[in-house]
């Protein structure tokens, strides 16, 4: 079943995801109902539209946050913090501002001080028409308090500590939303330093003593942590993976033992979101086109090595999540939330921050100048098996972006998989370009239903 209907009074359809939760007029919209002739709300990515498109999202955001606020009983939250740590505590005035405010795209952060000078944070879950049902936000909260669990008591990565966390539902939580109160860490963003030739070589060194880490604690299984108390695995909550069943509850993959079922699931799942019109409405063929050769194709030889031990990876390692200090020690690393576990190829493929971008998308699967340093760091220390997994961390990356990883731009497909296949070295057929292997497949998979579908609805 679909996560939301579209809706526009009548219409039957299932809004897509992502692209349809439309923040400035606050709907649901399905692939139709997105069409720029009945949507009439700006788009970013049209260039006269941007600066209305970016005055009414600002509008829109002041709107949700204020809503979000008011929800927040200030003096419980007060009064939880003082229970817990007993050291009085200050909350300041809570007061959405864009420039100061602690804000991601999914958590907002209220500031608890306490009189001796230290500080925790509220991370609360921003609500909006992008927002996934509750009981999905519930499970997140709970998976990342244990994610924080696991890596502060089990490991040596610097996270900041978790202090008290409850749902949002929950008849004994006072404070009016789902919350988690974690240490507020000093230090600034990665992503937001300029690193010179030794800076960058004692953040690699560093970046490899976690994952080292991360590789002393393996698990039986592939999915999300899902209790503080356990540290059991629980399905995988990542958002493209859920669905809801007739009666609208949650439908959830995983967890699971095998690599290959892991991989087969995720991707019969985005096949079935394919033909549902929930995901790649604007190149639905290609899509479906890609996922129907990786599972037949690809698949068996890509899981083959990964079996019996699964390793927790970071699934938003974008660099912004690494706190350094002035001389690039890392502090911290946090933005947990959507943490799995998975294979060691996936979970040990170089971060994305060590990319070079232009070239990954551009289809070349050239290793970094960074990502090669990070590899001859974790053979150094003796880490082969890590070292391989950056060298051969492309095949993970394309996966990553083929599979499920519909985005705002549709055009980048054809390199990414393109990508992918010379990764792979599939060799038979050879295929020369994206053209060639489309039309091969067209008429591959001519007889399929799925494919019949969509060329009808085209
Ligand atoms: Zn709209
Ligand atoms: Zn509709």
């Amino acid at each position: 079943m679909t996560l939301f209907k579209c809706d526009v009074d009548g219409c039957l359809f299932p809004s897509v995801r992502r692209r349809g939760s439309c923040t400035l007029c606050e709907r649901h919209l399905c692939k139709n109902h997105l069409k720029p002739d009945f949507h009439r709300c700006p788009d970013s990515l049209v260039t006269e539209e941007e600066e209305e498109y970016f005055e009414r999202s600002r509008a829109a955001t002041i709107k949700e946050i204020n809503a979000l606020i008011s929800r927040v009983n200030v003096d419980a939250l007060r009064d939880r913090a003082m229970t817990i740590r007993q050291v009085p505590c200050i909350i300041p005035e809570i007061e959405y501002d864009s420039a100061k405010s602690m804000m991601g795209g999914m958590n907002y952060h209220i500031p608890i001080n306490f009189v001796d000078g230290v500080t925790w944070l509220c991370r609360i879950r921003r609500h909006n028409v992008t927002s996934t049902p509750l009981a999905h936000q519930n499970l997140l909260i709970e998976s990342e308090a244990a994610t924080y669990h696991f890596l502060s008591s089990r490991t040596s990565i610097p996270v900041p500590k978790v202090h008290d966390y409850a749902l949002c539902d929950s008849p004994s939580n006072a404070i009016g939303v789902g919350y988690i109160l974690i240490d507020k860490l000093d230090g600034v963003p990665l992503s937001d330093r300029v690193l010179g030739e030794d800076d960058r070589k004692h953040v690699l060194n560093q970046l490899a003593d976690i994952f080292i880490s991360l590789k002393q604690h393996p698990f039986s299984e592939i999915g999300c942590l899902s209790s503080p108390e356990s540290l059991s695995i629980g399905p995988i909550l990542e958002e493209c993976a859920i669905d809801t069943d007739q009666e609208g509850h949650l439908r959830l993959l995983g967890p699971f033992n095998s690599a290959l079922e892991y991989r087969k699931s995720s991707i019969k799942h985005q096949i079935q979101l394919i033909l549902r019109g929930e995901s790649y409405t604007r190149n639905a063929i290609d899509a479906y086109l890609v996922h129907r050769f990786i599972l037949d194709n690809i698949i068996d030889i890509i899981t083959k090595d990964d079996q019996g031990k699964f390793f927790l990876k970071h699934m938003d390692d974008k660099g912004d999540h690494i706190l350094v200090d002035n001389a690039f020690n890392i502090v911290g690393v946090i933005d947990w939330e959507w943490a799995q576990t998975t294979t060691l190829s996936e979970a040990f493929s170089a971060p994305l921050y060590l990319l070079d971008v232009g070239e990954y998308y551009g289809g070349s699967n050239k290793l970094s100048r960074e990502e090669s340093e990070f590899a001859s760091i974790l053979a150094q220390k003796g880490q082969d098996s890590l070292a391989s997994a950056v060298t051969q961390g492309r095949i993970a990356h394309r996966l990553a972006h083929c599979v499920g990883g519909d985005t705002d731009d549709p055009d980048s497909l054809p390199d990414l998989f393109m990508g992918l296949l010379k990764a792979t070295c599939v060799p038979d057929p050879p295929f020369d370009s994206w053209d060639q292997w489309r039309e091969s497949m067209l008429s591959r998979y001519g007889d399929d239903d799925g494919l019949k579908l969509l060329i009808e609805c085209s």
